[in-house]
């Protein structure tokens, strides 16, 4: 094997990344080496490239970047038993420890001391990948590697999505971003009765009404409350999945539930926002903040999910070879681009 390899590096304090050669990741007796074939670009890695305070607080410089893949084993470590060498994998970005109280009782996704790949730790936009055998997740044929590069934020939307039992409810999904646009395909899949998604962006609510049957409402230019009497929905929404980050959508989703209405919060807000906490108490919302991947639950029930129906290809708007990564990363910092997925086997 080649000991040098390609790899995307954020290698100075500064905007950008950097495509240059890197030595080949070392493997322990507990890992696996993993060829990268395709990646996704996420919203995180764009913070990266724009080098901004959370990004400079947070990642250091030298690092690979990237956690959003799919590949296959070419590396066994000697402790390894249970995968075998040409396996097709995705994996969890998320490396725990196993001392916490939450990982000792089997809540790997709430383990406080939590490392990234791509943030913390050396990445997955490279050729290849060093990774805890622990976290690998092995792909079923049905699930391609494109899809498969995909499965960390459909991760997040599918741990999103069912936080709350969706079958014959009506949902509101706020902000068609990437994961908004594939928590109202899972609210559909799972049998919510109405599906309606917000957004302020018309390129990203048509690619909504592309990918699944949901009602897009642009809120900038549409009252909610005419949605809401179109659907005849008598009070209001059951469910709400935050997607956006913005406080303003917050405010209307809690305007349009339903008393006793439950809100499950995945957007992250830039700062510190008000929240009307009385309208909350009085509507007697649920509120639950919602992080990551459930470690292994949600990949197994996306997974399934994939296997049974559920598409989200329509959500990948654009493919580019390596080589091209620039352009890859203009199209996600647009703001109008579904998922973008770069190939590593493409120059
Ligand atoms: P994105 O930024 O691509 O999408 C957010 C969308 O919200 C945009 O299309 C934007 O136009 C829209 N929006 C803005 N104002 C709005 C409003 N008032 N009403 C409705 N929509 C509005 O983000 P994404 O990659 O799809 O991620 C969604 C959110 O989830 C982001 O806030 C991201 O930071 C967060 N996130 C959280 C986790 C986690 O583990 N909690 C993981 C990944 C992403
Ligand atoms: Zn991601």
């Amino acid at each position: 094997m080649q000991n040098t390899m390609q790899a995307l590096v954020k290698a100075r304090a500064a905007e950008g990344l950097w495509l240059q050669n890197e030595p080949l990741p070392e493997i322990g007796p507990d890992d696996v080496l993993i060829r990268v074939n395709k990646t996704g670009i996420c919203g995180t890695d764009i913070h990266i490239w724009n080098w901004d305070d959370w990004a400079q607080r947070t990642v250091p410089v030298p690092l690979i970047t990237g956690h959003e893949f799919a590949g296959e084993i070419v590396e066994l470590g000697r402790n390894v038993q249970d995968l075998a060498l040409g396996q097709r994998c995705s994996g969890e970005g998320h490396l725990i420890g196993k001392t916490s109280r939450q990982s000792r009782a089997g809540k790997f996704h709430l383990d406080p001391e939590t490392r990234g790949i791509g943030v913390n730790e050396q990445g997955a936009f490279a050729e290849y990948l060093r990774l805890p055998a622990f976290n690998v997740v092995p792909l079923p044929d049905e699930v391609d590697d494109e899809i498969g590069a995909i499965l960390d934020p459909l991760g997040n939307a599918v741990h999103t999505a069912l936080s709350f039992d969706l079958v014959g409810e009506d949902v509101l999904v706020t902000g068609a971003g990437p994961i908004g646009i594939m928590a109202a395909a899972v609210a559909r899949h799972v049998g919510a009765r109405n599906v309606v998604i917000t957004d302020v962006n018309d390129d990203r609510l048509a690619l909504a009404a592309r990918v699944c049957d949901c009602v897009p409402v642009n809120v900038a230019k549409e009252d909610l409350a005419d949605t809401k009497a179109q659907l005849k929905l008598k009070q209001g929404f059951d469910v709400g999945l935050e997607m956006s980050g913005n406080q303003a959508a917050l405010d209307q989703m809690v305007e349009a539930l339903v008393m006793g209405g439950r809100i499950a919060l995945l957007g992250i807000p830039p700062g510190k926002s008000p929240v009307d906490w009385s309208r909350i108490v009085f509507k007697a919302i649920t509120i639950k903040g919602v992080y990551g991947r459930e470690i292994f639950e949600t990949w197994y029930k996306m997974i399934a999910m994939l296997e049974n129906g559920l598409d989200v290809r329509h959500v990948i708007t654009h493919r580019f070879g390596v080589a091209d990564f620039a352009e890859g990363f203009a199209a996600m910092r647009s703001g109008n681009s579904g998922k973008v997925v770069l190939d590593w086997r493409k120059g």
